[in-house]
């Protein structure tokens, strides 16, 4: 749940010595949004890098956004004071700069099309691209596409149910009130860490329906295709109305067009896209309709394998288990969530929120989905080394998240490994010309790579991903498609610190030279 809080100085005249964050919007009788900003130890810099405003900024392919206040952005956009163009930190650095016009229109029509054969090649092949390709040339175009599954009421169903059951938990479960991170245009998102609870609520209901012979979970596995078909068609229209609502009806002033509908539709027109005060879209797509039906899909598939084989081979055990630890883990740190490039940099359109109604339930769980016909069976003594090193890179990967969460959250006065922790104090400025400090730690696992904490996310993939072998490169899919996600993430991020803290970044980036893998990359 959440409210956006927007910023601004309590008082003019004590602009450059005491920046004051205020409430003027919602929540302000809890006063939660109120608390003095750090003190700026240099006055404002007019010409900032910080692209804030960079929602607003008009790149290479003459892209601007036209929320409120544009104009003012956009001058700040264009320049870092060094005759450095910084548009990267916005709709433009991702939707025009990254995937031209024929890629972005390649990505929005190929997408729906690969999960659905995904399935199908999972499914009706055993996974086997070579069936699959052998299939299509005998039985050509209309044969393959025969093969898709229709939409059907049932589907229709079990998603209803589960995406109305996951918006009541995400309204009504109780939960601490937790703050985003300042938005380009100084707004503050409030939310209410409640996922740890609608995680748990939602296993628990399904092992209670399954217990009372009221739902067969292996049923998902053999209405997936269906239901893939329903997330698509429900995915695509949910992204027609939030295009138009963040351009007729925004949630907050971090909204506005990139001037190109294509790119609208890809990159979304809103950054926080709310239902009402305080039913936050990108929470539901993306934490409850992505993450929990992750895990709550693999669960489904292993039960599949049960009812087909009366047992569950340890190879899925194995791959299940550290995906449910992975899956637990981003829950507990949910609030951090909050604070990332998801949420605080990607805005709520096709590629963040069909991504997570259709690409985390299509192609996260493909291992499990993979193993339901595959049940290799391991020997416990491979199964359990699977399974301990698989967690142990799930916990660096928390560590990691949670290392940076509590260093700033200290005010970076704790110790990291024992040690007072390296630091750099970057300075940035707000679309409304207000400066603000945020801290960079260049100690611990920070120390060791720019975003060293993407090597443990993708060693862990590859131990759920392994109990599977090697038999069939499909398989392994997501581990490659992981690889190259974090590549590029990695770049963008580096893109969007450097265009928003200028050359406090560049100082990170000589005490931390390498980008993810420390001594490599
Ligand atoms: P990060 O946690 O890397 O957050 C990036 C932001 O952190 C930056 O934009 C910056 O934001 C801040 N930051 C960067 N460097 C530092 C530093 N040295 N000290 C303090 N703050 C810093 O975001 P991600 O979303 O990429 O990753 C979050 C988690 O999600 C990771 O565990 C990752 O592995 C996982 N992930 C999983 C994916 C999947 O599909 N399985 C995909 C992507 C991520 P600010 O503006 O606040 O300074």
């Amino acid at each position: 749940m959440t409210a956006v809080c927007r910023i601004s100085k309590l008082n003019h005249s004590q602009k450059q010595a005491i920046p004051v964050v205020r409430c003027q919007r919602l929540h302000c009788s809890l006063g939660v949004c109120q608390r003095p900003a750090p003190p700026t130890r240099e006055g404002p810099r007019v010409s900032s890098s910080s692209l804030w405003s960079s929602c607003l900024a008009a790149p290479s392919t003459g892209l601007t956004m036209t929320a409120k206040g544009d104009k003012e952005g956009q001058a700040w956009a264009n320049s870092d004071g060094t005759g450095r163009k910084a548009s990267v930190w916005g709709v433009t650095g991702t939707a025009g700069e990254v995937l031209s016009l024929m890629g972005t229109l390649f990505l929005l029509t190929m997408c729906p099309a690969f999960i659905m054969f995904m399935w199908t090649i999972h499914s009706k092949f055993g996974g086997s691209l070579q069936h699959f390709a052998s299939f299509a040339m005998q039985d050509g175009w209309q044969g393959v596409i025969g093969l898709l599954p229709s939409p059907t009421r049932a589907a229709w169903i079990y998603f209803a149910v589960f995406g109305i059951f996951e918006a009541a938990l995400q309204l009504l479960l109780p939960g601490k009130t937790t703050y985003g991170p300042v938005t380009p245009k100084g707004n503050v998102p409030v939310y209410k860490a409640n996922g740890v609870a609608a995680y748990v609520t939602t296993l628990m209901m399904l092992a209670l329906l399954w217990r009372l012979d009221l739902f067969n979970p292996a049923q998902v596995y053999d209405k997936f295709g269906e239901i893939l078909m329903v997330t698509n068609i429900f995915a695509l229209g949910l992204c027609v109305f939030l295009n138009v609502k963040g351009l007729v009806a925004p949630s907050s002033t971090d909204s506005g067009s990139t001037g190109n509908i294509i790119y609208n539709f890809w990159w979304g027109t809103e950054l926080y896209p709310r239902i009402g005060k305080h039913f936050d879209i990108k929470v539901w797509t993306n934490c409850r309709m992505g993450m929990v039906s992750w895990g709550v899909i693999i669960l489904c598939f292993a039960a599949k394998q049960y009812e087909a084989l009366g047992y569950v081979a340890d190879s899925m055990v194995v791959s299940v288990l550290i995906m449910e630890v992975y899956i637990f883990k981003f829950f507990l740190w949910e609030s951090s969530y909050m604070k990332t490039m998801d949420i605080a940099h990607d805005r709520a359109g096709y590629y963040l929120c069909w991504g997570c109604l259709n690409w985390v339930p299509g192609v996260y769980t493909s291992p499990a989905m993979f193993l339901v016909g595959h049940p290799v069976e391991l020997g416990l003594p491979l199964a359990a080394t699977m399974a301990v090193v698989g967690l142990a890179f799930v916990y660096i990967n928390y560590d990691a998240d949670r290392q940076r969460q509590a260093f700033r959250a200290e005010g970076g006065k704790g110790k990291i490994w024992g040690k007072t922790p390296k630091k750099v104090e970057a300075q940035y400025v707000t679309a409304d010309n207000e400066i603000k400090t945020s801290l960079l730690l260049a100690s611990g696992w920070w120390g060791l790579a720019r975003h060293f904490h993407y090597v443990p996310e993708i060693m862990a993939s590859v131990f759920w991903t392994l109990p599977g072998l090697f038999s069939h490169p499909l398989h392994w899919f997501y581990v490659v498609y992981l690889i190259l996600l974090l590549l590029d993430r990695g770049f963008r991020d580096d893109q969007r610190c450097r265009s928003k803290y200028g050359k406090y970044w560049d100082r990170y980036c000589e005490i931390v030279k390498y980008r993810i893998i420390p001594g490599i990359y």
